[in-house]
C-alpha cells in the first residue's frame, strides 16, 4: 500500500487540458492558475486525510471544480432582485429606483470628463453644488442649497455647523433612531452639540421649549418622526410655533424632514407627508431630507435654507469629507428636473409611478401568476392571488397603507409549515435574480406592486428553475 500522497496532475499539465484553455481565454491566466492551484491543495488534503482516493479524481470533475470557482469568483455581489416585500423604498434593498433620465446621465457621466467644477463662462474653478441649487431653490422655496452623502451627513454637518458646543432643543417625542444605527441623540453627540431634551414623549408643549432656552441654546430643532407614529394623548408643536421662538430669541429653527417631499402626494390620491416647501414657508432656517425616499433620486442628504447660513454650511471642512460625487449629481439633477412637469411626475418618477400602481393592475397580474407558479409549486402548496397592503417605506408615512395586491404561499398541509415556509424563501431567494417576498401570518407573501408588467416575463421565465 502507498502511503505517499497519491499524485496528482501538475498545475502545468492542468493548464494544457482544452476546457481549462477556454477559462484561460475567459478568465485570463492568473485567475485561472489560481483556481488550479486552490482546486489541487483542496484535493491533495482530502487524499492525505484518506477522504477521497486517488482513483476517484477524474479530469473531468476538476476541470468542473476549476470553473466553479472561477465562475463564482468573477460573479457579481451586487444582484438584481425581485423586490415583492411590499416596500417600495426598502432601505435593505437600495431604496428608491431611478427614473431612466437618471440613469442616462450617470451612464454619460461616468463615460466623459464634465463640468462637474468647472465654470464653463469664465474657464475657471466651479461649486458642483451649483449645478442642481438653483433647481432645489425653485422646487422648494428656499434661499440656498447644499448637497452630501446622504441625510444622517446632512444633519451632522449642519448641527456641527450650527450649534458647536451650544445647546440644541428637541423634543423628546422625536428623539428618533432610524435602522443603521441614526440617533439623534448619537449625531448630537458626534457634532459636537448637546442635546437638551425637552417635553415627555407623547406631548411636548410650546412652554416646554421656551423654558428650555437660555444663553447655552444656539438651535432648536425639530426632527420628522418618520418611522413611527406617536398616536392617542399627544401634543406637538408646529414648525412654525417653534420658529416663532427661535426668531424671537434670536436663535435658528433647524428641521430633519427625512423623506422630505417636494410635492402634495394628495394630487395622486396619496396621503398627505409635509413637503419641503410647507416647512420652509413655516420659516425654518434650515431643513435636511434624503435624495433616495419620497424623492425618488440618488442616495443624497439635502440642506436647504437661508444663505448666510448655507455659506456657513459650505465653510465647514466637514463637508469637503461628506460631499457628493458625480454620479450623484448626475442623477439628481434630471430626478429634480422631473418635478418641473408635474403633469407627467407619476408616469416618469419611479418611486411615484410604483406609489400610485392601481389595485387592478396588481390583481390582473397576481391572477395571470397564479396558475404558473402553481405548476412550478407542485400540489403541495396553495397559490392564491390575495389583496394586500404595500407600505411606502424608509420611514415615510409609516401607518399608511397602499391597496395592493399579489400571492399568497403556504403549504397545503399545515404540518412543520413555518419550516417548509422557511424553505421556499430560501428556495426564491436563491434563483439568478432572488426574489423577496414576506413573511406573515403562516403565509409568504408576494406583493406585486414592484413588479412592473416589462419585469414580469423575466419572473416568470426563472420559474422553471424552483422546480
Ligand atoms: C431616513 C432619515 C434619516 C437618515 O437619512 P439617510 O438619507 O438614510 O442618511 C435621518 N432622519 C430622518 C428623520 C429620517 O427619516
Amino acid at each position: 500500500m502507498n502511503t505517499a500522497a497519491p499524485r496528482l496532475p501538475s498545475v502545468d499539465k492542468l493548464l494544457q487540458h482544452p476546457v481549462l484553455q477556454g477559462l484561460q481565454i475567459e478568465f485570463g491566466r492568473s485567475s485561472t492558475t489560481d483556481a488550479v492551484r486552490h482546486v489541487l491543495d483542496g484535493l491533495r488534503h482530502h487524499l492525505l486525510d484518506g477522504s477521497l482516493q486517488a482513483g476517484q479524481v477524474s479530469a473531468d470533475a476538476l476541470t468542473q471544480a476549476v470553473q466553479s470557482r472561477l465562475t463564482e469568483r468573477f460573479a457579481p455581489r451586487l444582484k438584481s432582485v425581485f423586490n415583492l416585500t411590499g416596500t417600495v423604498l426598502h432601505t435593505n434593498l437600495g431604496r428608491a429606483l431611478l427614473p431612466q433620465e437618471a440613469v442616462d446621465a450617470v451612464v454619460e457621466a461616468l463615460t466623459n470628463p464634465a463640468n462637474l467644477e468647472y465654470d464653463l463662462e469664465t474657464g475657471g474653478r466651479g461649486d458642483r453644488d451649483d449645478l442642481v441649487e438653483a433647481l432645489i431653490c425653485e422646487l422648494t422655496g428656499a434661499e440656498a442649497a447644499t448637497i452630501v452623502n446622504n441625510n444622517a451627513a446632512a444633519v451632522l454637518l449642519a448641527l456641527s455647523t450650527l450649534a458647536p458646543s451650544k445647546e440644541v432643543v428637541v423634543s423628546r417625542g422625536e428623539l428618533v433612531e432610524i435602522g443603521g444605527a441614526f440617533r439623534i441623540p448619537d449625531i448630537m453627540k458626534r457634532a459636537g452639540c448637546q442635546l437638551l431634551e425637552v417635553g415627555t414623549t407623547n406631548r411636548t408643549h410650546a412652554k416646554d421649549y421656551a423654558e428650555a432656552i437660555s444663553d447655552r441654546t444656539a438651535l432648536l430643532m425639530k426632527v420628522h418622526t418618520s418611522n413611527y407614529a406617536v398616536m392617542g394623548f399627544t401634543k406637538s408643536v408646529s414648525d412654525a410655533e417653534v420658529t416663532a421662538m427661535a426668531h424671537e430669541r434670536g436663535l435658528n429653527m433647524m428641521v430633519d424632514l427625512g423623506s422630505g417631499t417636494l410635492v402634495d402626494l394628495r394630487h395622486w390620491g396619496l396621503p398627505h407627508e409635509v413637503t419641503v416647501r410647507e416647512t420652509v414657508d413655516a420659516g425654518a432656517d434650515i431643513v435636511t431630507f434624503s435624495g433616495d425616499k419620497l424623492l425618488g433620486g440618488p442616495q443624497a442628504g439635502i440642506i436647504v435654507g437661508r444663505k448666510e447660513l448655507i455659506a456657513q454650511i459650505k465653510k465647514n471642512p466637514m463637508k469637503r469629507a461628506l460631499r457628493v460625487g458625480k454620479l450623484t449629481l448626475a442623477a439628481l439633477e434630471p430626478t429634480l428636473r422631473l418635478y418641473l412637469h408635474p403633469e407627467k411626475l407619476a408616469e416618469r418618477l419611479t418611486t411615484l409611478r410604483l406609489f400610485t400602481r392601481p389595485q387592478a393592475a396588481m390583481q390582473a397580474q397576481a391572477e395571470s401568476l397564479a396558475p404558473q407558479l402553481q405548476t412550478v409549486l407542485g400540489d403541495t402548496w396553495v397559490v392564491e392571488p390575495a389583496a394586500m397592503h404595500s407600505q411606502i417605506g424608509s420611514g415615510a408615512l409609516p401607518v399608511e397603507n397602499l391597496p395592493s395586491f399579489g400571492l399568497k404561499l403556504y403549504p397545503a398541509s399545515g404540518k412543520q409549515a413555518g419550516r417548509q415556509l422557511t424553505q421556499l424563501e430560501v428556495r426564491l431567494r436563491a434563483l439568478p435574480r432572488p426574489v423577496i417576498g414576506r413573511l406573515h401570518d403562516d403565509a409568504l407573501w408576494l406583493d406585486l406592486r414592484c413588479l412592473e408588467e416589462p419585469m414580469q416575463a423575466q419572473f416568470v421565465q426563472q420559474l422553471a428553475a424552483l422546480q
